[in-house]
């Protein structure tokens, strides 16, 4: 007898381990279990978070889908499963006229006269009932009681692996659904590089059907800006350019244990956009410098006309400031497109000192007429990076300019020159009225400028666009400190000349 119970529950672990579908697995002990306890028939009833009735197994098959939800109704409420769910326990029933657990039916298509049933128990949850029936009273025992706890603790185990399984199946098949229709290409490689997953977007990009198993993206695609993007020693973004002429924008995202996961958007109409917008201000721009020079023209013409009275002085005066201000915004802005459709710099090596030297001999006039100290520190000759001088200057003087411009009469400017981790950097130090922490990651925009007594101040809102440009032409950055009251500081960090020190 010992030796039965062992091999049922064997034969019942057996079952329960082939099968990861909760229905067919239950199914199937339902059936063992019926069998080796003589029962009639039996069900299992399993149940949701919330003590609902989510699905009724039944050995016999062919109860009408009607009757079966009347049953389930019943049972749970007034019947023998809602004692056991209730109870948290099992039971038997000797003879189901003389016990009121028993609901029984006018149309019941099988006779029940005992019963047995168990609570497949997990984590102090109930996750189901399994009941058994028989059409002849005192089939079922104490005994059995104990046989069937056994098999409904290894099957409340089986059941809730079986539905973790399908819960983490479904999560796949979202994630999967979502990879494989978004138009963006995903691609995610290991550590060597090597191809994990393609989305439908990414194989048509790099024009493969199927990759081979674990090849190496560069073996699949010769897009040098693509293979540089996802190397791991690259920045972590930035744009590719698609052999068809498309453009995207690549990032880079390093998952540990996985690999890195790049997602390219095509960006295209917004480069076009872009170029279009940038082609109508240079063309506009363009324009304006003719009739602002006539205006200029005719102010000088009225000064030389015959006498003015001060009034009139001054009306000249306002329209000769207007239009000088109009004349540096048309030239910052032309510099500025210049700048931004220069495509490959033709770079020399530049020694850094000249820069900062030559920039300083053609801002100190104007720091002289202003009482500002202007003065260099930390004087360290020999930082030579590869680029433009001119440009360099430029941005240099960009910053000496508004240096000496914010920072009221008596002030102090210093222009260092340092070199550090093969970065050499030029800063621009004063000690003004500083920028308020709000407007600080805005003052590098095009038009941006900060300040409310600005008004007082002229100026574009473009001298520090520029500088960012001209940085990044030549590979570096600039960036700012600054406290309201404390000064600030700028810095340009270009990367130093292989040969360069
Ligand atoms: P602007 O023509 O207005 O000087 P910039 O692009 O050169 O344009 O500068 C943007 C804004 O950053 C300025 O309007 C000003 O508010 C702020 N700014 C730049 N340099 C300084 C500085 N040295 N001290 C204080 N504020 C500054």
């Amino acid at each position: 007898m010992m030796q039965e119970k062992l091999s049922l529950l064997n034969r019942i672990s057996d079952e329960l381990n082939s099968d990861l579908h909760p229905d067919r697995m239950l199914q199937r002990v339902l059936s063992l279990t019926v069998a080796h306890l003589n029962a009639t028939t039996g069900s299992v009833m399993l149940f949701d978070q919330d003590n609902r009735v989510s699905n009724y197994i039944l050995q016999q098959e062919d109860l009408s889908s009607e009757m079966a939800d009347r049953i389930v109704g019943t049972v749970l409420t007034e019947g023998f499963a809602g004692w056991v769910l209730n109870h948290g326990e099992g039971g038997v029933i000797f003879d189901t006229r003389d016990d009121e657990r028993w609901v029984i039916y006018d149309d019941q298509p099988y006779d029940v006269r005992s019963a047995i049933a168990i609570p497949l128990r997990r984590r102090q949850r109930i996750l189901g009932v399994l009941t058994l029936v028989h059409d002849e009273p005192n089939r079922f025992t104490e005994a059995d009681l104990l046989l069937l706890s056994a098999i409904a603790d290894q099957a409340a185990i089986a059941l809730e692996n079986a539905q973790l399984f399908r819960e983490t199946e479904q999560e796949r098949e979202k994630l999967s659904a979502i990879i494989n229709n978004t138009q963006d290409a995903v691609l995610v490689t290991n550590q060597e590089n090597r191809i994990l997953l393609l989305n439908p977007a990414a194989q048509e990009i790099l024009g493969v059907d199927h990759p081979g198993q674990n090849a190496c993206l560069s073996e699949v695609t010769d897009n040098e800006e693509l293979l540089k993007l996802v190397s791991p020693a690259s920045p972590t973004a930035g744009e590719v350019s698609l052999a068809d002429g498309r453009t995207t924008w690549g990032t880079v995202t390093e998952i540990p244990g996985v690999g890195r996961v790049t997602v390219l958007r095509d960006i295209s109409a917004y480069k076009a956009l872009d170029k279009m917008k940038r082609d109508f201000v240079t063309a506009f721009t363009h324009d304006l410098r003719t009739p602002l020079a006539t205006v200029k023209g005719y102010i000088e013409l009225v000064r030389m006309d015959g006498p003015i009275t001060v009034r009139q002085e001054e009306d000249l005066d306002g329209i000769t400031r207007a239009a000088n201000l109009m004349k540096s915004l048309i030239e910052d802005l032309l510099e500025l497109s210049r700048l931004e459709r220069l495509d490959e710099l033709t770079r020399e090596p530049v020694h850094l000192e000249n820069v900062v030297q030559s920039s300083i001999s053609a801002m100190q006039p104007m720091a002289q007429s202003r009482e500002i100290d202007l003065t260099m520190v930390d004087d360290r000759a020999n930082v030579v990076v590869e680029g433009n001088s001119v440009l360099l200057s430029r941005a240099v003087s960009n910053l000496l300019d508004n240096a000496i411009k914010y920072t009221p009469a008596g002030g102090k400017v210093q222009i260092k020159l340092d070199q550090q981790n093969g970065q050499a950097m030029v800063s621009v130090v004063d000690n003004g009225p500083g920028i308020r922490a709000r407007d600080l990651p805005r003052v590098f925009e095009k038009f941006y400028r900060a300040r409310e007594e600005l008004d007082t101040t002229p100026g574009t809102g473009l001298g520090l666009a520029i500088v960012k440009t001209i940085a990044e032409q030549h590979s570096g950055r600039v960036w700012v400190e600054s406290q309201p009251e404390m000064g600030s500081s700028f810095t340009i960090a270009l990367p130093v000349a292989e040969n360069g020190s």
